[in-house]
C-alpha cells in the first residue's frame, strides 16, 4: 500500500476546520487510495479544542486515517507536509483598519511561509483559505524561497462552485452540464465571475442567459456577496462549503480538470490577462498531472475588462500596502 500522504492544516479547531478533517480523512480529498495523515497547527489557546476534535476523528476509525498529530508551532506542522491548508487566519473585527488585519496576518503567514521552506516535502502544494486570501498567500510565498512560487495558490473554488450553481438556477440546467465558467482577481467583492465563456450543455451561457441586466445587477453581486448572505441567514458563517470548495480545489490539482472543462483557482500570475506578475490572482486554469496551467488566448471583452481590471487593482493595493509594511 502507499504510504501516507502528509496533509497540514492550520486553525483545525475552527469552523472550516471541523466541517474539513473529516472528509479529508474519510478520503475525500486524495480519493479512496490514498491514506493520509493530519498534521493540525492550532494556536496554543485552541490546542484543546484540536485534540477533541482528534478523539472524534479517532472514532470514526477512518481505514485511510494514518494518524493525527497536533502542534502549536508551525516548524514542526509543516515537517514533512505534502498539503498545506492554510485556514486559520485574524479575522476583521469591527474598527480594525486594513493595514492592522494585513499586519496581524502578517504575523501568521511569514512564519509559516518560512516553516514550509523549512521542512515540508519537495512536492508540497499550498491552498491559503484564511482572508484576506490572495494577499496571505502572497506573504507565505515571500518567505519560501526555495518553493517553487506556482506552489503557493489562494481559494476562489467556492466563488466559482457559488457561480455555476446561480447560472444553474437561472437557466434550469443541471450544474453537470456547466463547463468553463471563471472567477478572475482577488476572493474579495470585488471578484468577477465570467461566464461569457462558459458553456451549458454545450451552448455559450451568456448567449443562453441573454440578459445583461442579470449579470450585472443579480448574478455578479449574489456571488459575491454570498457569504453576507450565509451569514444572514444561519447566523454563521459559510463553513461547510468553504470546507467544500477547499476539498474541490485540492482534489483537481491533485486528480485533473475534466476534459473540456477548466477551474478558477488563485495562483500566482505570469502576466497573462494583464494581470501583473507575481499577484495571486484568480484565473481559469487547466489541471493535469498534478500541475496546473492558466487557460490562454481567452477573449475578454469590454463588460469583462473593467471587472477584471478593478479587482486586480485591489490585489495591487493589497500588495503596495503588504510592501510598505515590510510583510513581503
Ligand atoms: P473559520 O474556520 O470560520 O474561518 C477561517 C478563515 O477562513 C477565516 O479567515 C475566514 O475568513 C476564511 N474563509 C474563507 N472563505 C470563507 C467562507 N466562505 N466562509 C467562512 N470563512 C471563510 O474561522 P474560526 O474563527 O472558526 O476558526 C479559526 C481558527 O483558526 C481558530 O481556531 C483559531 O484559533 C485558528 N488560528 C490558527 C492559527 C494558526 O494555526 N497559527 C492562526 C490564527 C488563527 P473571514 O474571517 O473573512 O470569514
Amino acid at each position: 500500500t502507499q504510504a501516507p500522504v502528509n496533509v497540514t492544516v492550520t486553525g483545525a479547531a475552527g469552523q472550516i476546520g471541523y466541517a474539513l478533517l473529516f472528509r479529508i480523512a474519510s478520503g475525500q480529498l486524495l480519493g479512496p487510495d490514498t491514506p493520509v495523515k493530519l498534521r493540525l497547527l492550532e494556536i496554543p489557546q485552541a490546542v484543546k479544542a484540536a485534540e477533541g476534535t482528534a478523539l472524534e476523528l479517532e472514532d470514526c476509525a477512518f481505514p485511510l486515517l494514518a494518524g493525527t498529530d497536533i502542534f502549536d508551532d508551525a516548524k514542526r506542522a509543516f515537517e514533512g507536509t505534502n498539503i498545506a491548508l492554510l485556514v486559520g487566519a485574524r479575522p476583521r473585527t469591527k474598527g480594525m483598519e486594513r493595514a492592522d488585519l494585513l499586519e496581524a496576518n502578517g504575523g501568521i503567514f511569514k512564519p509559516q511561509g518560512e516553516a514550509i521552506n523549512a521542512g515540508a516535502a519537495d512536492d508540497v502544494r499550498v491552498l491559503v483559505v484564511g482572508n484576506p486570501a490572495n494577499t496571505n498567500a502572497l506573504i507565505a510565498q515571500s518567505h519560501a524561497p526555495d518553493v517553487p512560487a506556482e506552489r503557493f495558490t489562494a481559494m476562489t473554488r467556492l466563488d466559482h462552485n457559488r457561480a455555476v450553481a446561480q447560472l444553474s438556477k437561472k437557466l434550469n440546467a443541471p450544474v453537470s452540464e456547466i463547463r468553463k465558467l471563471t472567477i478572475w482577481g482577488n476572493h474579495s467583492a470585488s471578484q468577477y465571475p465570467d461566464i461569457f465563456h462558459a458553456e451549458v450543455g454545450g451552448r455559450n451561457a451568456a448567449e443562453a442567459v441573454n440578459d445583461e441586466k442579470w449579470l450585472a445587477e443579480e448574478f455578479i453581486p449574489r456571488v459575491a456577496k454570498r457569504g453576507a448572505e450565509i451569514i444572514e441567514a444561519r447566523g454563521a458563517s459559510s463553513a461547510a462549503s468553504a470546507a467544500n470548495a477547499a476539498i474541490d480545489h485540492i482534489h483537481t490539482w491533485v486528480n485533473g480538470t475534466a476534459e473540456g472543462d477548466w477551474t478558477s483557482m488563485a495562483v500566482p500570475s505570469d502576466g497573462s490577462y494583464g494581470v501583473p506578475e507575481g499577484l495571486i490572482s484568480s484565473f481559469p486554469v487547466v489541471c493535469k498531472g498534478g500541475k496546473y496551467e492558466i487557460v490562454q488566448g481567452l477573449e475578454i471583452n469590454e463588460f469583462s475588462r473593467g471587472r477584471i481590471d478593478a479587482s486586480v487593482a485591489e490585489l495591487t493595493e493589497e500588495r503596495e500596502a503588504v510592501k510598505k509594511l515590510g510583510l513581503i
